[in-house]
């Protein structure tokens, strides 16, 4: 295959990407790429030369590391690692290998009669009712026919096993460990893992026996799903401080599939637990797609509201360090918009075809969205959020509310057609699930009404989150801990607004268990009984209450009066720093960049199905780009002058460039089109903020 030549460094004539630089986590594109035994120089060479040329900067390298390896194929695998390491380092490209934490693979592990479930059956994980966790065959895209699959207990002495692997891989020179799946997987079995190692350390850290069935009556069980979330986030920060001490600049980048949604309660590994002072550990977030065949080509519009919602949520956990996502695809269109919503968001992209990972959309494709990005990188990833609105997300409040019943990733059901779709049977949808479906109502509110926010867990909610922040929106936040109610109750004393909605907040603390006396007794004390807003001042700031799920009311019966409520509360706590006049299906962020205030608008009209077409798809249905048209109105800050007014964008029909504007009494206002996506950057002559 061809490559592009590009102008080397230092007189080499290899084509060389730019220099990462110390930010190159913040600011990574990501390709993968599977270097497999036999893989000869030749195409090693090509192969690198062409992601070079894609403009990405990081390659997620991918070999034979999910198998069970022999400590001679191990030794043989690691070898080809570091030379390919080698060779991507000389081209300038940051190294991150994929291993798998918690997954074993025996390939043809179900006939022979040693496998690593047979050999070690005291290490894999098991469920509550005694099951291991090991599978074999397809039941999963990635585990071949015969193949097996054992899901390994971090607690077993499987762990000193892992931890060596990491520490030999590290040693073969890669910037970073991709850790896959450190989780309790649910293919086979649910509600794993009562291993004696995990109910051992269980018992010694609640007092509670592990429980032997699903019962959310029952306090221990309660205690044991909050547990597992710990448990986990305590692992991935322990594959790290290992090996510090001979690896202290390795990276764990540990691959998260749940978001926010519920298969992060069966499912254990919870994002949100990992606050900003963890060391050198971090997410690649796979946020899958509606179909893993077709993408988002069959997603509605809600659909992608859960999209962004999930890149946002990424993002809040994420705060103070990178965050990667995957930008699955099908084809251009869908796969272009998902890379538009995660950089809209502050998400770095990892770009490649739906379900795969080593795959990709197009290279014509990658290099467009990549080139632009890397042009804009600072303005991209190193800009500070402008949003003066926060939504909480609550773990122990999804937990217990919705139980994990329904797995409600996305809105919309799949046709029989497409086996491959996350969603069959309306039980499984996210209308399905309360507190899920109050949330998002919520973003959905505040996406509709271009107002910026930002997603904030509060597992790792900080006063310091809070300080620019005029309004915390607070969706059946039900349970919650004696101290996260504090940071709230000292935000709107301090002036903040808190607006709750939904399930009755505080009633319960971070475990499900009701309390005796209400965590915002205080703060809702002044509040009447009605159903219609509530609203009392708390020190030099208010709090507002709706016994309605306005959330839920307008994410599934569109209904303007919760939405006017909502924007309501917005308009009276929140002095706008941009109007947008724009349709629904246009989302926005904000921020700034020394003196330039970004604006991101994404436009997914074009990508959405519609109802109607729904019956069609997979085989005649096609999307198209719809344009928007938008106006804008920014009222400069006092003392500010406007330098310049630019559009950027990766879509080939409105490329970067001059944007015509008016200013008239101190206020910009301009209208534009918006193909998928577009920044509007406006440059200021004098300090913003
Ligand atoms: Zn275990």
């Amino acid at each position: 295959m061809g490559t592009t030549a590009l102008a080397g460094l230092g007189g080499c004539s290899l084509p060389t990407a730019a220099d990462p630089g110390e930010r190159w986590l913040e600011q990574a594109r990501i390709a993968g790429q599977a270097f497999f035994v036999g893989f000869g120089d030749r195409r090693l060479e090509e192969v690198l030369d062409t992601i070079v040329a894609s403009g990405a900067s990081v390659i997620e390298g991918d070999s034979n590391m999910s198998d069970l390896l022999s400590p001679m194929a191990l030794g043989q695998t690691l070898d080809e690692i570091a030379y390919v390491t080698e060779k991507a380092h000389e081209r300038n490209l940051k190294v991150v290998w994929y291993y798998p934490a918690l997954e074993v693979i025996t390939p043809n592990g179900e006939l022979q009669d040693s496998s690593m479930f047979k050999d070690n059956p005291s290490w894999v994980q098991y469920n509550i009712e005694g099951k291991p966790n090991v599978f074999y065959g397809s039941k999963e895209h990635w585990v071949d026919p015969g193949a097996e699959s054992a899901w390994m207990c971090h607690n077993s002495p499987y762990r000193d096993f892992f931890f060596d692997r990491v520490r030999r891989l590290g040693h073969s020179g890669v910037d970073g460990v991709w850790c896959d799946v450190p989780l309790y997987m649910d293919t086979v079995v649910r509600w794993v893992c009562t291993n004696p190692y995990c109910n051992d350390k269980f018992l010694a850290e609640t007092g509670y026996a592990a429980p032997t069935r699903e019962d959310w009556d029952d306090v221990a069980w309660r205690r044991w799903i909050h547990w597992r979330h710990v448990e986990l986030d305590r692992f991935c920060r322990d594959i790290y401080t290992a090996n510090a001490a001979e690896l202290p600049n390795l990276q764990i980048i540990c691959e998260t599939v749940p978001l926010d949604y519920n298969q992060a309660t069966v499912q254990a590994l919870a994002g949100d637990f990992l606050g900003a002072d963890a060391k050198n550990v971090g997410h690649v977030w796979e946020v899958d797609s509606v179909s893993n065949d077709f993408g988002m080509k069959p997603a509605n519009h809600d659909d992608w509201l859960c999209k962004i919602r999930m890149f946002k949520f990424a993002k809040g956990c994420d705060r103070g360090r990178y965050c990667w996502v995957f930008t699955y695809g099908h084809q251009e269109l869908d796969a272009g918009l998902v890379m538009a919503a995660a950089v809209a968001a502050g998400c770095a992209p990892y770009e490649t075809q739906t379900p795969k990972m080593t795959t990709t959309v197009g290279v014509a494709f990658r290099k467009r969205m990549f080139s632009w990005i890397a042009k804009h990188q600072r303005a991209l990833f190193d800009a500070a959020p402008a949003a003066r609105a926060v939504v909480i997300q609550s773990s122990s409040s999804r937990d217990y509310s919705d139980q994990g019943k329904a797995e409600a990733m996305y809105a919309s059901l799949g046709i029989d057609a497409d086996e491959t779709y996350w969603q069959h049977n309306d039980e499984q949808l996210l209308s399905a699930a309360p507190y899920l479906s109050e949330y998002t109502g919520i973003c959905k509110v505040l996406s509709h009404a271009k107002v910026p926010f930002l997603i904030q867990p509060i597992q790792t909610l900080r006063a310091t989150y809070l300080e620019d922040v005029s309004l915390v929106i607070a969706p059946s936040l039900a349970c919650i801990s004696d101290a996260q109610a504090a940071l709230l109750l000292s935000f709107v004393r301090d002036g903040g607004t808190l607006l709750f909605t939904g399930d009755p907040p505080g009633e319960k603390d971070e475990y499900g268990a009701l309390r005796g006396e209400n965590a915002f007794a205080k703060a809702l004390v002044g509040l009447g009984s009605g159903s219609d807003l509530q609203s009392a001042a708390v020190g030099r700031g208010r709090v507002y209450l709706s016994r309605q799920s306005l959330g839920r009311r307008y994410l599934n019966q569109s209904s303007t009066s919760a939405f006017d409520t909502v924007k309501g509360v917005c308009d009276k706590a929140i002095q706008h720093a941009v109007e947008i006049d724009g349709p629904p299906h246009v989302h926005s962020e904000h921020s700034v960049l020394d003196t330039s205030h970004l604006i991101h608008l994404v436009n997914y009209q074009g990508a959405m199905q519609s109802a109607a077409a729904t019956s069609a798809y997979p085989f005649t249905h096609r999307l198209e780009e719809l344009d928007a048209e938008l106006k804008l109105r920014f009222p400069l800050p006092a003392g500010a002058k406007v330098n310049t007014v630019r559009g950027l964008s990766p879509d080939p029909q409105t490329p970067d460039g001059p944007l015509p504007y008016e200013l008239v009494a101190g206020v910009v206002t301009l209208s534009l089109r918006v193909v998928q996506y577009r920044v509007v950057e406006i440059s200021l002559t004098e300090a913003s903020s």
